[in-house]
């Protein structure tokens, strides 16, 4: 039988729980109301020709290369950040290289990293999921030639401070650091500037989340062009399809749109982080579109009448340390409402104790 390489034969997958979600969806931190509708209007307008060119990645790269205020050598488009993972880790690991990621974490930096052969460092996050500095440090070896970092990190909302993530950058010269920002647009802070400065540094971002492109797959990896003129070949350069790069300068022109849905998952996560204290409920302060929480023994029923009030959330028990934890993303205020509501309803049913009311 024909046998695949045993780095693949070992892989765990990763089966995202899609299922049936009808719903309010809060269980995967996507945009919950949808795009611009500029970018819908777009949709609308394209032809068949557009349909049978092959797409043309470059031009687009231009166009967001300046939105980022980056150069286009320093960019590359992606089809979503999983691509991005995917192409740091086919350029430069090795089988028996080290690969350290930060857990609980994004699964993908661990798929595609074992895939390659090469064996993943899961570190620990520190106490309250912070980010484990002092223990990354002690686990750069010569051997290490990835560090992933998602920033802020899913699934606990935590960011890392640039400081620390620059002193790994400086103390594994050798070795790529993957700064994944899927969520920047609801934190504010990157290190996109920085990618001129340190050439082993990469910078990933989507159009998957504030956007609300996740189905399109578009997402821009940024690097020194150094290791750019690495990372490019061994892309297709089809992996962005045409009608995704079509929308591309219409999904950057509406910032007000962005700023608006932003600023409204913005107050929603305080509205339920405030919720969860006057509950005594454990949360992690978020810096993400998304709010971790700990239910103990309540954690299933609570999912369950969540689904049951038409609103989905996420199980995250099975990650690393994350035992009997319920993620719920935010989204517009009408939905907070609606999750707020369903979330005091849950709690007084399945006898969560109120501590404060304000
Ligand atoms: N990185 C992180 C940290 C994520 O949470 C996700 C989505 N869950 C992704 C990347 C995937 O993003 P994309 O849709 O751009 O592939």
């Amino acid at each position: 039988m024909l046998k695949p390489r045993e780095a693949v034969r070992n892989l765990k997958a990763y089966h995202p729980p899609l299922g049936n979600r009808q719903g309010l969806r809060l269980d995967f931190n996507e945009n919950t109301v949808g795009c611009s509708p500029r970018v819908m209007q777009r949709l609308r307008e394209l032809d068949a020709e557009q349909l049978a060119r092959y797409p043309q990645r470059e031009p687009l790269e231009a166009v967001v290369a300046s939105h980022l205020g980056i150069l286009p050598e320093e960019l590359l488009l992606t089809n979503g950040t999983d691509e991005a993972i995917h192409l740091v880790c086919e350029t430069y690991l090795e089988p028996n290289d080290e690969a350290i990621i930060v857990v609980p974490t994004f699964s993908m930096y661990e798929i595609y990293a074992a895939a390659t052969g090469a064996k993943v460092i899961a570190v620990p996050a520190g106490e309250e999921f912070r980010f484990p500095l002092e223990s990354v440090l002690a686990h750069i070896n010569e051997r290490t030639r990835l560090i992933a970092v998602a920033n802020p990190n899913n699934p606990t909302g935590i960011l890392a401070s640039a400081k620390d993530l620059l002193e790994i950058a400086a103390a594994a010269p050798h070795s790529a650091l993957l700064v994944d920002e899927a969520y920047f647009e609801f934190c504010g802070e990157t290190l996109m500037p920085q990618v001129r400065k340190f050439p082993n540094l990469f910078v990933s971002r989507t159009f998957s989340k504030a956007y609300g492109l996740a189905g399109l797959r578009i997402g821009v990896l940024a690097c020194h062009p150094d290791q750019m003129q690495f990372v490019r070949p061994v892309s297709s350069p089809y992996n962005v399809n045409s009608i995704a790069l079509a929308c591309l300068p219409d999904a950057l022109a509406d910032q007000a749109y962005i700023r608006e849905y932003v600023e409204a998952v913005i107050d929603g996560r305080e509205r339920l982080e405030r919720e969860l204290r006057e509950w005594g409920v454990h949360y992690w302060p978020s810096r993400a579109n998304f709010v971790l929480m700990y239910f103990g023994s309540h954690a299933s029923t609570f999912i369950l009448a969540m689904r049951q009030r038409g609103i989905l959330v996420r199980d995250r028990s099975g990650d690393q340390g994350c035992a009997a934890c319920v993620r719920i993303t935010i989204g517009s205020t009408a939905q907070t409402d609606q999750m707020l509501a369903a979330v005091r309803e849950v709690f007084e049913e399945i006898g969560v104790r109120q501590k404060v009311r304000g």
